[in-house]
């Protein structure tokens, strides 16, 4: 579904992204962990096309992704983000933020979208929130707010970069919970995190970075009770 061939990226002097292949199938679940500054976020971007490539191809299911205009606003309708900051409108309701989209971009009727924006929010357990505004909503609830958004595109694939990061302990269960529902309803997802739990339980594949390049792959198993390369079994020795 998504493909990444031989994708190089730069920042300056910074080679941040070196030789990338990845392969995402339908349905797969792919967490990316690794050292901080090792790429992972960058990797996202180029993804929905936050950021450019210098070299390579990326593509989704199939076609190259788009550089400008209405092709590439359709795609980041079809590559959902979900980010450490929820990045919600502030002045616009809980049931606004997740219908703008569709409304906007995909041209549905506000009727239809607010039923399904509020069944969405019902999903994600945020459903009796729907008419107060993203500060009066905890952190864990408004990243939840933040993936009902997305999933209102109904995208193709979800990407999420570290999106328990900023919330306190108790908080992040619920948002693992609502990933874990989603992964095995088989959405595919490209997962940045530390959360070495979700990884061991929801992640059909781990890839491992470190500065800009995937260092080692491998279903969880593998990867958690058998790290192949030095750098992967010292990331695991200081996290685990
Ligand atoms: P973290 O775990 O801290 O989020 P990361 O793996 O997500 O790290 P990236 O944010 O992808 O790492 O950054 C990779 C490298 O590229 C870092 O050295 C970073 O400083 C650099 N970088 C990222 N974005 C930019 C930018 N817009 N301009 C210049 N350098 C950048
Ligand atoms: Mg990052």
């Amino acid at each position: 579904l998504v493909v990444l061939s031989d994708v190089q990226k730069h920042f300056g002097q910074l080679h941040a992204l070196k030789d990338i292949e990845l392969t995402v199938t339908r349905g797969e679940v792919v967490v990316v962990i690794g050292p901080s500054g090792s790429g992972k976020s960058t990797l996202c971007r180029t993804i929905n096309r936050l950021e450019t490539i210098d070299e390579g191809t990326i593509t989704l299911d199939g076609q190259p992704l788009p550089q400008e205009g209405k092709a590439l606003a359709a795609l980041r309708a079809e590559v959902g983000m979900v980010f450490q900051s929820f990045n919600l409108f502030a002045h616009k309701t809980i049931l606004e933020n997740v219908t703008l989209g569709p409304i906007k971009v995909r041209g549905m009727k506000k009727e239809a979208a607010d039923t399904k924006a509020r069944e969405l929010l019902e999903r994600v357990g945020v459903g009796h929130q729907a008419e107060k505004y993203p500060a009066q909503l905890s952190g864990g609830q408004q990243q939840r707010v933040a993936i009902a958004r997305a999933l209102a595109m109904e995208p193709k694939v979800m990407l999420f970069d570290e999106p328990t990061s900023a919330l306190d302990p108790e908080m992040i269960k619920e948002v693992l919970d609502v990933m874990v529902d989603l992964a095995e309803q088989g959405m595919t997802m490209i997962v940045v995190t530390h959360e070495m739990g979700f990884a061991r339980t929801a992640a059909d594949r781990v890839v491992f970075m470190a500065d800009g390049a995937i260092v080692e792959e491998g279903t969880p198993e593998e990867f958690f009770t058998n790290p192949k390369s030095d750098r992967a079994k010292d990331f695991l020795g200081k996290i685990l």
